[in-house]
């Protein structure tokens, strides 16, 4: 099978191997990737690799970073069949969801994936993460189509929209959940792919567009029994503020006093906008549900539906980068862009 990858190492826990001599982790020399990963030969694909200099824990990813990995993904788009992002685990749904929304007319696989032990370590989960992503990038279906034309992140077994996914263990294997979407693929002997849930485009063979430009002026506030309406004010008058992601309890609930449907609605006033969505980890946001819902869309919030923090906050980089009127980016908040939430 005559396939083409092109695997980008961003940094991350999986890149590493010990160092004989101080016995110290230490990111290894991509180049060489194919020595440390032997397996790879086996598929007989022609991988090449591209490595960040200097590569970076993921904690470190700046927004402008994204922007270069899409014109990364741009420059080489043509010349293969799909994409593996080695990246680390701690904000790498973040990076999933930008790239789901900065990549428009997708065609080709970007699987993200990364591993909790190093891929030099005996036990590490990083040769199955990488070895599977490759064959999940490099599939295709009978007519010649990749498997899944999407911003995906593969890790132990599943593989997720990465719009969809949140980092939820620290500890396990399976370190992420998409837990208001099912898993795109499932790989045991056999890599299952769900192709009724995968997005495919309606119709093939448009050119790849990349949005580069991000508004960043966005913060998140996650309410708490206790939040003080100073807190909520210092917020508000962050200068320069477009937007609020509000995290709020249960299907889109918050206090009904003064003090805070008050503060809401003096951002609103200012011209910031506010996307309600729910500190939950599964379920949605439905403000018509309970009196404390309603009181915020009576200010003006926007629903964010079952949206998750890392989709909600990029989906307003994006958005605010492209537009600057409210109403037009209130309206695309609504809308399902990228499979990131679940109306159509
Ligand atoms: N701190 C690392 C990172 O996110 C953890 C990992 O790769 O799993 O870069």
């Amino acid at each position: 099978m005559n396939r083409s990858i092109l695997l980008i190492y961003t940094g991350g826990t999986i890149g590493m191997k010990q160092d004989p001599e101080t016995s110290a982790l230490k990111p290894f020399n991509f180049k060489h990737i194919l020595d440390e990963v032997p397996e790879l030969k086996k598929f007989g694909y022609k991988i090449d690799s591209y490595s960040f200099d200097p590569v970076i824990d993921s904690s470190d990813i700046e927004p402008r970073f994204w922007v270069d990995l899409v014109r990364l993904l741009k420059e080489h788009y043509q010349a293969y069949d799909g994409f593996v992002i080695l990246h680390g685990t701690d904000t790498m749904s973040f990076t999933a969801s930008a790239l789901s929304f900065m990549l428009e007319d997708l065609e080709k696989p970007v699987v993200l994936t990364g591993s909790q032990l190093p891929i030099g370590m005996l036990r590490t989960d990083g040769k199955e993460n990488l070895i599977s992503s490759i064959e999940i990038a490099a599939a295709k279906d009978s007519r010649g189509r990749p498997m899944v034309p999407e911003v995906c992140i593969y890790f132990e077994s599943q593989l997720y929209r990465g719009n969809r996914t949140t980092k939820y263990s620290a500890e396990n294997f399976r370190a992420f959940k998409s837990a208001n979407y099912p898993v795109l693929a499932d790989v045991g002997i056999h890599i299952k792919y769900n192709t009724s849930l995968i997005n495919y485009p309606h119709s093939w063979g448009r050119p790849l567009k990349i949005h580069t430009e991000l508004n960043t002026d966005v913060v998140i506030l996650k309410i708490f029994p206790g939040l003080k309406k100073e807190m909520m004010d210092a917020v508000v008058d962050i200068p320069g503020l477009r937007a609020i992601v509000l995290e709020t309890f249960g299907s889109g609930n918050a206090p009904t006093g003064e003090w805070f449907t008050g503060t809401i609605k003096r951002a609103v006033g200012k011209g910031i906008i506010v996307l309600n969505i729910t500190q939950c980890h599964a379920g949605s946001v439905d403000m018509d549900a309970y009196a404390t819902g309603k009181a915020l869309k009576e200010e003006g919030v926007v629903s964010g539906y079952d949206s998750t923090t890392e989709a909600a906050l990029t989906k307003l980089f994006f958005l605010l980068g492209q537009n600057t009127d409210n109403l037009c980016v209130k309206s695309l908040l609504e809308k399902n862009l990228r499979g990131e939430i679940s109306i159509s």
